[in-house]
């Protein structure tokens, strides 16, 4: 067989395994949004069969024979930079599913049931007992995993790589103190000005129907396509899908629309990704996107720089008082866009503001890297995550519900995920610095409503670019500069400082 041969051979094998992904991904979307409480049973079946299918398609020998023959070929270097970037991302995915024993991966399947279980029941009787046991045999089995993927790295490297191609505890220990020398001044700053937000002026009760209004129109506005895409509501809301069918989800409160509508915005930023992604490679790897931490990136973007500044209100408050009626009629621009900045420091991550945010990243961080090299005991996380608690944010933890035992991740065994979140606010800093270079008039831009503009940027720089570099090649590609927190850190002081006067 010609390199050609071998090459279209092992794209059409992908294309399958994404073909597959994408019903797996509807299927989930349809437990998620409308599936009736009694399938869940018959559901379970189908996902779990659908899961072994792809697993077993990546893991078949002859992907392994293909891309071993594909570099034995004399002529493979003149292949084009892409070409070799698809075989390449495919080789990484293969190595990581093939050496994994397959009874470890059956038993990490096993262990997720019960521990997750168990974490339920824990979180319940805010006891971090009842969890202890079962995250103790997740993370011996995360550890092996690790183990299994690069005997010659350090695991929890190899955990942050799986997740965020080339970070490692290095690069993310130096990113992280720095953010948190920046944030916990910040956070006195904000917490201690006089200068307070008046919540009153969006807690205000707004009836479902016309929060679902609002949703249709802004994402009009972000440019996400409703003919390739739609909202619904999820318990927690979440995007999935590929290229011409990505749906966005979102969750109302009555008692105050910023919620769903900040979840509309972020969970548009994820659609736009997608929907936006390099059309000439759809069903090839380099035609995905680059990283969890980019996609994140792209998601706060839109929810946070774009969301909740004073400019996106500038034109958007108008259009809010027309869609609500009188709700809102009162509400002046400037205290409206403080209240929807509010900083208030709380013991739940999901309920964090954008400043204190990151912190909550970073103690997650800081007790994984120490669980899985074994720098504490199990048994002492509660007090270690509540003294973190104190130092960072100045919370008292009242039981292990609203601290240790509040998110599913390590019940599902997701050690080295949560960094992603923070460093997606990283990214984000440097990505608007390199915007206002190249579109100093951005904010103007934005005030009078042409945020096409500004999507474009996000567009043509992130996600036109697919999966064509790692994260730091990406970043370092887009604004010429290595990774630096200093960028989103100079940020958040002028938007915090202007907002609350110090
Ligand atoms: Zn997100």
């Amino acid at each position: 067989m010609t390199k050609k041969d071998l090459y279209r051979q092992i794209l059409e094998r992908y294309k399958e395994i994404v073909v597959l992904e994408n019903i797996q991904g509807l299927a989930n979307w349809d437990m998620e949004v409308c599936m009736p409480k009694n399938g869940v049973e018959q559901r379970s079946e189908g996902l779990a069969l659908l899961s072994g299918l792809i697993h077993d398609r990546w893991v078949a020998p002859e992907i392994g024979t293909l891309l071993t023959d594909i570099k034995q070929q004399p002529d493979y270097e003149e292949l084009s930079t892409i070409e070799q970037r698809n075989i390449y991302l495919i080789q990484r995915e293969y190595d990581k599913r093939t050496k994994i024993p397959k009874e470890l991966v059956t038993t990490l399947a096993k262990q997720r049931t019960i521990a997750t279980k168990d974490w339920k029941e824990a979180k319940a009787k805010a006891d971090f007992s009842i969890f202890q046991p079962s995250l103790e045999k997740m993370v011996e089995l995360i550890k092996q995993r690790a183990q299994y993927l690069d005997p010659d790295k350090h695991p929890y490297d190899v955990l942050l790589d799986n997740y965020e191609p080339g970070l490692s505890m290095k690069i993310i220990d130096q990113l992280f103190n720095q953010l948190k020398e920046g944030l916990i001044p910040l956070i006195q700053k904000c917490i201690s000005a006089p200068n307070q937000p008046d919540l009153s002026l969006i807690k205000r009760k707004c009836p479902i129907d016309v929060q679902q209004k609002l949703a249709a129109d802004v994402v009009k506005v972000i440019n996400y396509q409703l003919d390739a895409g739609r909202i619904d509501e999820a318990a927690h809301p979440f995007t999935g899908g590929y290229y011409n069918d990505v749906r966005i989800t979102t969750h109302y409160s009555t008692e105050d629309f910023s919620n769903g509508f900040l979840a509309v915005l972020h969970e548009g930023g994820h659609g736009l990704y997608e929907q936006n992604m390099p059309e000439n490679y759809k069903y090839q790897p380099i035609g995905s996107a680059c990283s969890s931490g980019f996609h994140e990136a792209q998601a706060r973007f839109i929810e946070n720089v774009i969301g909740r500044s004073l400019e996106f209100w500038g034109f958007y408050l108008p259009r809010l008082k027309k869609i609500t009626g009188n709700i809102f009629a009162d509400v002046e621009l400037q205290p409206f866009v403080h209240a929807l900045n509010r900083v208030s420091p709380s013991p739940i991550r999901i309920a964090a503001d954008p400043v204190t945010y990151s912190l909550h990243i970073i103690l997650r961080y800081e007790i994984e890297k120490d669980l899985i090299t074994d720098q504490c005991s199990i048994d002492e996380l509660p007090q270690i995550w509540n003294q973190k608690m104190k130092d960072y944010l100045d919370i008292e933890v009242k039981n292990d519900a609203e601290g240790i035992l509040q998110d599913t991740h390590w019940a599902w065994g997701l050690f080295g995920y949560f960094s992603n979140y923070a460093l997606g606010n990283i990214y984000d800093g440097q990505l608007l610095w390199k915007m206002e270079q190249e579109m100093p008039s951005w904010r103007k831009v934005l005030q009078k409503g042409k945020i096409s503009k500004i999507i474009d940027w996000l567009i043509t720089n992130i996600h036109k670019q697919g999966n064509r570099y790692d994260p730091l090649e990406l970043v370092k590609e887009i604004t010429g500069k290595e990774l630096s927190t200093k960028y989103y850190l100079d940020y958040l002081e002028t938007k915090y400082s202007d907002l609350y006067q110090f």
